[in-house]
């Protein structure tokens, strides 16, 4: 079997300690160990911060940028067995491995196109100069300057390839070096990544590290240079954002965490309608791809009174049509969940639901691998607006009015779509459910080849308040903020704009 190991300090190092086991979730075989006892995290905390920080920082925003564009070129090279990871070690279809692997080149690609734009600064300029007194001499300007830590990037385990690249592309590009850490069950991809990329040695040594394994004291070390970005469940991103250090450094930290992202069909949507098909499909797009692990996944159905037996037995005719099993069989379109563990939890939170199963069942496969069916509830409790199941799970909700009261009851959220052709309706929903949000999806059938609201896009924010984390990355140039300090300079107009360029 394979051991993973971790690359930190610019060499390959493995842990001591029992390792834990990674499976394929199809057939519980066991494919890698992966263990992170023992390896010297301050140590490679400390490489990052003086090799790969200063090397970056040396660097333009093109040349960083054309650092991404090779990571991708690298990527892209490997993608087909970047995908056979993802088959294996994460359940998930071809499709469902695409989707993560091209996303992760994608994104790469983008930032290095805003590098390649941004040319041949090292640090950026925020907005026009501002004269502070009588005298024009007294200027201020702000700027924003990559600062000297390590942006350290803790990963769900649904993403491996797109998860680290999502960050990574935004933290290089700002000129900080990074110590990614995926989840540890489906870490073979983020592995196989790292390989690829330490090996082709396209970025400055210590400007990208990667720990396998359990993430032991690495959130305790980080001080006030550094910046922490986490994925995951709320209850992990609580944990680590009341760490003493995380308070008393203030560590900058953003989290992206759960979410009951709702899809709403507008009061005028005919059944048989172009908009209504689109509806329609995106809702079991979303309960299917990467069997419902996307943060981004609808969760939450809305749909007017009248229309709820018409949506629910549509809804039902194409779940009933989804072949589940294992994703290596070229016809299955939906994989298992992507442990032991997951499923439980799947499971647990559907008992939680309440309500009716208007489809699927609990009941397990006779078979190995961690598998369920979709599952569509009807008349769930007050549950739905305050547990996420992750999984391939949404409820039914209907209403009467005031829709967009319902959808704020997820109490923060990363993206809402809204399906409606209605302007008026439109409108009011948008500003009612936009602050609740980070994204909010308009669907449009004439809106060629949409990915639907569940695919994260890099030019546009990813995140959300309240229960979705309260954070924010991506959002093309608007991301590198993240990892910059800004700073207003004040003193004399002369010195500070030869300053600036
Ligand atoms: P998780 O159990 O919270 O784990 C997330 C990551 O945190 C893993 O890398 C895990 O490592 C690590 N971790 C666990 N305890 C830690 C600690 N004390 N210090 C530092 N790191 C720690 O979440 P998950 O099960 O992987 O992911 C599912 C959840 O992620 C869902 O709730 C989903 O909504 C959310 N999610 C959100 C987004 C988003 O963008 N908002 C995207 C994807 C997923 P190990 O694997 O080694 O335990």
């Amino acid at each position: 079997m394979v051991q993973l190991r971790s690359y930190l300090g610019g060499q390959w190092v493995a842990g001591s300690g029992s390792p834990q086991t990674l499976l394929n979730p199809a057939t519980e075989e066991p494919l890698a160990t992966a263990s992170s006892d023992g390896l010297d995290l301050r140590g490679a905390l400390e490489h990052a911060r003086t090799k790969g920080g200063p090397a970056l920082r040396a660097l333009t925003f093109a040349e960083r940028g054309a650092r991404l564009k090779a990571m991708a070129d690298a990527l892209q090279a490997e993608r087909d067995r970047l995908l056979e990871l993802g088959i294996a070690n994460g359940g998930n279809t071809r499709s469902d491995a695409k989707f993560d692997v091209d996303g992760a080149i994608g994104t790469l690609l983008e930032y290095s196109q805003i590098g390649n734009a941004l040319g041949s600064k090292k640090f950026l300029v925020d907005g026009e100069g501002i004269q502070l007194g009588r005298s024009a001499r007294f200027h201020g300007q702000h700027i924003a300057v990559p600062r000297h830590g390590v942006a350290v990037h803790v990963n769900a385990f649904n993403f491996p390839a797109w998860g680290f690249a999502e960050k990574a592309a935004v933290a290089l590009l700002a000129g900080m070096p990074v110590l990614s850490k995926p989840a540890t069950s489906s870490a073979m991809v983020a592995h196989r990544i790292m390989e690829v990329l330490a090996g082709k040695k396209i970025l400055p040594e210590g400007a990208l590290s990667l720990l396998v394994g359990g993430a032991g004291e690495l959130v305790s070390l980080l001080g006030a240079q550094d910046v922490l970005a986490f994925t995951g469940s709320g209850d992990t991103g609580a944990r680590i954002r009341s760490a003493r250090n995380v308070i008393e450094y203030s560590v900058r930290m953003n989290v992206e965490a759960d979410s009951l992202n709702a899809a709403l069909l507008g009061p005028d949507v005919e059944p048989r309608s172009d908009m209504y098909e689109l509806f329609l499909k995106d809702v079991v797009r979303d309960m299917t791809q990467k069997a419902g692990q996307k943060c981004t996944a609808i969760r939450r159905v809305l749909v007017p009174q009248t229309l709820l037996s018409s949506v629910k037995e549509d809804l039902i005719e194409l779940l009933s049509t989804v072949k589940v099993g294992d994703p290596a069989d070229e016809d299955v379109r939906m994989g298992p969940l992507a442990t032991a563990s997951q499923l439980s939890d799947a499971r647990e939170g559907v008992a939680r639901l309440g309500g009716k199963l208007a489809f699927g069942s609990l009941s397990p496969f006779p078979h190995k691998g961690f598998f369920t069916t979709p599952v569509l509830v009807e008349s769930p409790g007050e549950a739905v607006h305050e547990h996420e199941v992750f999984g391939p799970v949404a409820s039914l909700l209907p209403y009467s009015e005031n829709p967009a009261q319902l959808v704020a009851r997820g109490n923060g959220g990363l993206v809402s779509s809204l399906y409606s052709e209605d302007q008026g309706f439109i409108e009011q929903v948008v500003m009612d459910i936009a602050p609740h949000h980070g994204r909010v999806f308009l669907g449009h059938p004439k809106v060629e080849l949409s990915p639907g609201p569940g695919t994260v896009l890099p030019q546009l924010v990813h995140g959300g308040p309240g229960r979705a984390g309260g954070g924010e990355e991506l959002g093309g140039a608007r991301g590198l903020a993240f990892y910059m300090q800004r700073v207003a300079l004040e003193g004399s107009r002369p010195v500070i704009q030869k300053l600036t360029g």
